[in-house]
């Protein structure tokens, strides 16, 4: 049994005095709205909800979570999409959303210390006067907050040329389970010692939570180019993605829509795509602009060669952004084709594009459900949309289903279930397909490291027999104990 007798009573009256009445939510009416995440599929009421507004009143209130030993998870902005930030409904939600201060920019160093509420997108914003930015580009980047995109070691567009979260992360403090406050890593990607700030990226928020994070920040490239090209087919898109890569290319972004995504797209956002097309591939080169005006000689021959019937180039910053306004509304731009989606995110050998998006096609027809894909092609990063009508009895269930399938033929190719989304309670499932059961009672352990009580976002991440249906067995000793 998780936590001390009648540990959440106290810890509300502990909040009380601590807390304004704006912070600490106990009505069920506005409890409601942080029953879950993107992923809406998944939904669970917080027994209270935290909103501190300063590092001092968040590190107390875990403090106070530990010494009552009452579960409680962390939420940015609640833009996850694998229920990592879905509510414990015996414990505390503790939003960092106010805690959104940039702490210092020092161009020299180029690098910012900032809370975890911060937006992703208004960090770039704040240090475009220097001639940088913060790489990590999540299409929800204009919501999505540092703190979670450390959380889930997020990538985004970018990250086949500049890597994900954690390649631009270079410290960052962190209040544990146990109510200690550390500060982990320094001011360069290498700090002595093991790299605990690796294991806190990425690790969904079963750490602890963040409080600061030290960021690197990059100089904006003097040049890019940004084209669409069209394909006939999506296995001549795909093909055309692997010769770039081999090529020697190292584009900034190559991503991937499908006819169903480029339709829906244009729907939404009126850029002028071609919806007759069967795929699409967007690709961005950047750097030193003799770099990029050679490479994009390249890269065009490379398209023609592989088929691509049209190649429209961005003339202009304008049509720059426009072009990604129509790929980022993907998402979004999904209630078009149906009410509802499922958008799973498995990773595969880029080679295997052609192989993989064949078999997601079949599964399309023979569930009968409609699947747009849209996704980071140049890191073999999948993003189908398994679109449904929960009005439609057993649709969401077919939905379910198929996007299970859509991940074991991710790992039978030889890739991973998730890319950038996490596992948290969506996948959780799937992770003894992936790794064995002593890989699995290792990553237990370091868990555990942190978090000796189990009381930090337990049910996710990890599997546990209770979580998945398997009887009781070496992983019984998984932080999430029984209740
Ligand atoms: C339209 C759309 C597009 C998206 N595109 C991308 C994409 O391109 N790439 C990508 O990687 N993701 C993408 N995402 C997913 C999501 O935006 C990212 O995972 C993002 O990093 C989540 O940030 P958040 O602030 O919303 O975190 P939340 O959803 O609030 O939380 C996510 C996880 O982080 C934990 N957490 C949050 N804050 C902290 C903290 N301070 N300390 C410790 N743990 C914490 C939570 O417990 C939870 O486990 C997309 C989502 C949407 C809705």
């Amino acid at each position: 049994m998780t936590g001390t007798v009648g540990g959440l009573d106290r810890f509300i009256e502990f909040a009380r005095a601590l807390l304004d009445k704006e912070s600490l939510i106990l009505d069920r009416s506005e409890r409601l709205a942080y029953s879950c995440d993107g992923l809406t599929s998944h939904r669970a009421l917080p027994a209270v909800v935290a909103i501190p507004k300063s590092r001092d009143e968040l590190v107390l209130v875990v403090k106070a979570l530990a010494r009552y030993g009452v579960p409680f998870v962390a939420r940015g902005a609640g833009t996850g999409l694998s229920g990592g930030a879905l509510p414990d409904a015996e414990g505390v939600l503790v939003v960092t959303a106010r805690l959104d201060s940039i702490i210092e920019i020092d161009p020299l160093s180029r690098l910012a210390v900032v809370e975890p509420g911060v937006v992703n997108l208004d960090l770039s914003k704040a240090v475009a006067e220097h001639g940088l930015y913060f790489a990590p580009d999540p299409s929800s980047q204009i919501a999505c907050t540092i703190g979670g995109n450390v959380a889930e070691n997020s990538g985004g567009a970018h990250c086949f040329k500049y890597g994900f979260t954690s390649n631009h992360i270079l410290g960052l403090e962190v209040v544990t389970p146990t109510g200690e406050l550390v500060w982990l890593g320094g001011e360069t990607l290498e700090a002595p010692g093991p790299d605990l700030r690796g294991v806190v990226v990425g690790a969904e928020g079963t750490a602890g939570i963040v409080t600061r994070i030290a960021c690197r920040l990059m100089a904006v490239p003097e040049a890019r180019k940004t084209l669409i090209s069209y394909f006939d087919s999506v296995d001549a898109a795909g093909d055309a993605v692997s010769t770039i890569v081999s090529s020697g290319l190292v584009p900034a972004a190559v991503e991937m829509m499908d006819n169903l995504a480029l339709k829906a797209c244009e729907l939404a956002t009126k850029a002028g795509l071609d919806t007759t097309a069967a795929a699409a591939l967007l690709v961005e080169l950047d750097g030193p602009s003799v770099e990029v005006e050679v490479g994009f000689a390249r890269l065009c021959t490379v398209l023609e060669e592989k088929g691509a019937r049209e190649i429209w180039v961005a003339q202009s910053e304008e049509e720059r952004a426009l072009m990604w306004l129509a790929r980022k509304a993907a998402f979004a731009a999904a209630g078009r084709v149906a009410p509802a989606y499922i958008v799973q995110d498995g990773v595969i050998p880029r080679t295997a594009l052609p192989e993989v998006l064949t078999e997601i096609e079949a599964l399309a027809k023979s569930s009968g459900l409609a699947i747009l894909n849209v996704f980071h092609a140049g890191d073999g990063n999948l993003h189908p949309l398994v679109t449904y009508d929960p009005a439609i009895v057993g649709a969401t269930e077919r939905a379910n289903e198929v996007a299970a399938v859509i991940l074991s033929l991710c790992l039978r190719v030889g890739g991973s279930i998730t890319g950038e989304h996490g596992v948290g309670v969506d996948k959780v499932c799937h992770m003894p397909e992936m790794f064995s059961t002593s890989d699995l009672e290792a990553f237990s352990r370091l868990r555990r490291a942190f978090d000796p009580e189990g009381i930090c976002n337990r049910d996710k991440l990890l599997p546990t027999p209770k979580l998945c249906g398997e009887r009781a067995g070496s992983l019984s000793g998984a932080p999430v104990v029984s209740r």
